[in-house]
Formats: C-alpha cells, structure tokens, sequence
C-alpha cells in the first residue's frame, strides 16, 4: 500500500502527481466516495481517448454515455468498485474485455478503497495491470500439460517422477492396471519396497548414477512386485531432468512390461536344455546336473547313482503300433519312472530311446541297486497303447560315484557300458559297471 499512500500525499502537488502517474506502466485511476474521476495517468486517458474534461468528476456510468462502445467495460468498474466498497478493504479483480485497439484484453485490478476518520467512502486507488500476454502464456502451459497428462494417463507404460532424493511426485494410473496398485495406494509404500529384492541394490546404483551424473536415459531390467504377489519385469528407462529457477530436478522414470519378451527369453533357454517331447531335462542340461549332484554327494559323504536305461526293442513298437505309439510310449515310460523318483533325483533323455536317472545321496550301493530293480520292475509292465496292451522291457545299467569314477562324462560311460552288458545278458535287468561287494 505504500504506493497508494504516496500517492494520497502526492495529491496536493498536481504537477507532481502526473509526471509520477504517467511514468508508470499501468491503469490508474482515482475515484471519490462517489465513484467520481478525480485524477487518471495516460495510459488510461489514451486507451478511452478522453481528455480531462471528459472524465473529471465523472463516475463511470457518466462517462459511458460519452463513450458508449465502452459501456460495458464502465458498467463492470462501476459494479466492481461497489463490491471493493462493500468488502472494505483491497480487492482484486479480473478484467477481461475487447479494449478499444480491437484485442480482448485481460486485466489484473487492484480496488482499494479509503474511508476517512468517520468511517465514510473517501478515496478509490484503482490500478490495472495488463495481464494479457501472460495470461495467455498460462494457458498454453496449462493445454501443453494438459495433453502430457493425457498422455501419461492413457499410455500402457506407467511413469513415475522422483525427486533426486527418491521421493514420489508423480505416477501416472496406468500403474493400478499394470500391478494393481491404486496410486495413492502407491504413494503409502516404503519407497523402492515393491522391487525384487535381487534387483534393489542394482536399481539404487542406477539411481544414483542417474542424479550423480545428471544422465539421459539409463536402462535397467526389474522386477516389480504385483498386488496380488506375483513379479512382473519391468525395463524402466531413467532421465534426469534439469529444471531451472525454484522448480526442482526430478529423474523421469518410463517403465514398460517386458514380461512377454522374459517369458520367450525363458522358453527358448528352457528348450536349450529341455527335450520337446518328453518335457524333461536333456543331455546337456544332466551334466550340470550331475557336477551340482556330485559336489552335494561329497559335501555329505554319500554315493550317487547313474542309471543308463534303454528300451528293449523299442524298434518294434515303432515297426508294429507306429512312430506315434513309440513316441506315447516314451512319454509313458518318462511318467512311469518320474513316479519311483524323490525330489532330488533327475530324469534326463539323452537319446531315442535312452534315459539316465541321477540318484544323489544314497548311502549304501544295495540302496541304488533296489531303486534300479524297482524301476526296471515297473518298466516291465504291460503299457496301453492305441488301446492295446503292450508289453516291453527296458535294460538298465549302472556306475556309482565316486567308487567307479570321479567325472560326469566317464560315469556316464561306465553306466553305458553296464546297459550293454544287461542287453547282452538277455535284456530286461540291470547291471552295475563293477561289482564292488
Ligand atoms: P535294443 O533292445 O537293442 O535297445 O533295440 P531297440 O529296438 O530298442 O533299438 P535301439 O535302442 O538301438 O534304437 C532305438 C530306436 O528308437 C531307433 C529309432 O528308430 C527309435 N527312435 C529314436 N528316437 C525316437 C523317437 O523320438 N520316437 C520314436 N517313436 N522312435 C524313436
Ligand atoms: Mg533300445
């Protein structure tokens, strides 16, 4: 208020009082109790066209008869200083009208009004500040953020904004159909809390990396925790965003479900190591096996058996029933034997009609020797196939680690060897590699 003061005490001086007014870049105009023109600057003088006599001690109604293309625009001053009165201290308007120059013009007005020492309507400071150009620059800003908002609210990817300091200021709602979560359910969370824990400490590095270097576009592969439990990757694109004056930075997060593209990288490493028709594990995937099996066999002083398994004319089920039977057969064969095996035992194929069994920790040779007769034993049982009964055996061979050999591949051998025997020997039973008894 200052400046109205000074220029209350300015009145006197009316030379004073208009070099001060007209230097200053806005509307300004001083009414009495009555709402008479007492004293305005140039700009408004020249934006109505009038003179001094044609306003002084006029109110604004008076003024319009003179300027009637302006009647509204002194029709909403006159209502407005009414409202400034009747509130009793500075009110702030918004004007918005097509000004004389033929451009719709928005106004900021500042009413001020000034009661004397009986408390009745003394003086009104107007002063108008052409708000026009900003105004517009407003609305452009609020359309452009309007059509980000759109976009982030319609895109499957959900975006997050974070300070540098990890604190949440934005996630967009495609987050409650991508993992269930509402957004403000979003907002309660321990921070980074929905990360797999095996992904946390690398997506923190990454993080920080972002804000240290202030970095465009870091990648990185996690997985984030769905509502109802389960994981979903997620590549989730970091940028850091500078921003200037008291706005603060802000590292932009874009995070796209990539559970397909896992799922198929899944797949195809499964079908490195998996044989398609039987769905177990294949000979490249039993050597590993079998180096893990080994090293848990000496770490508890125990044996591990490698069965070699191989139909017994399997070349007739195939010439007699068809390759289809002989491949149903396979199947069968697989299940007949998974259902004799513990949890930690393997069943690989490693070859047309040849299986290997790993049994891992068993204590005595006599143990390994009832499983292979077991097995054998089931595999001797008639099999229904293409609703016939079948019947064909399987021979088995056997090598036990670490008293026949100490590497995957030799046992493997040695097994091989002892199948060879079993089918030289008739087929239809088993035969260990050595005879340790
Ligand atoms: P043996 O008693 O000596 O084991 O004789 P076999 O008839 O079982 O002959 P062998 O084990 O030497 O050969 C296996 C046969 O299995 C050869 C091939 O025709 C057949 N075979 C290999 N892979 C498949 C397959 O995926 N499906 C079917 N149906 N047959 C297969
Ligand atoms: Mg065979």
């Amino acid at each position: 208020m200052d400046f109205h003061q000074s220029l209350l005490s300015s009145l006197n001086d009316q030379s004073q009082l208009r070099t001060l007014i007209d230097l200053i870049p806005e509307f300004i105009v001083l009414k009495d109790g009555q709402g008479c023109w007492l004293v305005c600057n140039k700009l408004v003088m020249d934006i109505y066209s009038l003179e001094l006599e044609d306003y002084l001690n006029r109110t604004d109604l008076e003024i319009a008869r003179y300027r009637p293309q302006y009647t509204a625009i002194f029709e909403y001053n006159h209502q407005t200083d009414e409202q400034a009165w009747a509130k009793g201290s500075p009110l702030l308007v918004e004007k918005s009208f097509v000004a004389p120059d033929g451009v719709h013009r928005i106004w900021e007005v500042m009413k001020t009004p000034i009661f004397d020492e009986y408390g009745n309507r003394h003086r009104l400071v107007i002063v108008s500040r052409d708000v026009t150009e900003r105004k517009k620059a407003e609305a452009a800003l609020l359309a452009s953020q309007e059509q980000y908002r759109l976009i982030a609210e319609n895109m499957s990817d959900v975006i997050t904004m974070m300070t540098p300091e990890r604190r949440l200021q934005y996630v967009s709602p495609s987050l409650e159909s991508m993992l269930g979560y509402s957004p403000e359910e979003f907002y309660q969370q321990e921070r980074f809390s929905m990360l797999h824990p095996e992904d946390l400490d690398r997506f923190i590095a990454s993080f920080e990396k972002v804000v240290a270097e202030r970095a465009a576009h870091l990648k990185e592969e996690c997985r984030y925790r769905h509502a109802s439990g389960h994981y979903i990757w997620f590549e989730m694109n970091m940028t850091y965003v500078a921003r200037s004056g008291e706005d603060t930075d802000y590292v932009l997060i874009v995070s796209r479900n990539i559970m397909e593209r896992k799922n198929h990288e899944q797949q195809l490493r499964s079908l490195a190591y998996m044989d398609p028709l039987t769905g177990v594990p294949n000979r490249r995937y039993l050597v590993s096996q079998m180096h893990q099996d080994m090293q848990t066999t000496i770490d508890n002083g125990t044996l591990l058996g490698v069965l070699y398994l191989d139909i017994d004319r399997f070349k007739e089920v195939n010439d007699t029933l068809g390759h289809e039977a002989g491949d149903e057969l396979l199947v069968q064969l697989v299940k007949r034997i998974a259902g004799e095996l513990g949890p930690m035992d393997t069943i690989a194929r490693i070859g047309g009609d040849e299986f290997v069994v790993i049994l891992p920790l068993i204590t005595t040779r006599s143990c390994i020797e009832e499983i292979a007769n077991r097995i054998c034993w089931h595999l001797q049982q008639p099999w229904m196939l293409q609703s016939q009964p079948v019947v064909t055996g399987s021979s088995i061979g056997v090598a036990v680690y670490p008293q026949d050999g100490v590497e995957a591949e030799e046992l493997l051998r040695y097994a091989d060897k002892a199948l060879y025997n079993a089918k030289r020997c008739g087929r239809g039973q088993v035969r260990f590699y050595k005879d340790h008894r």
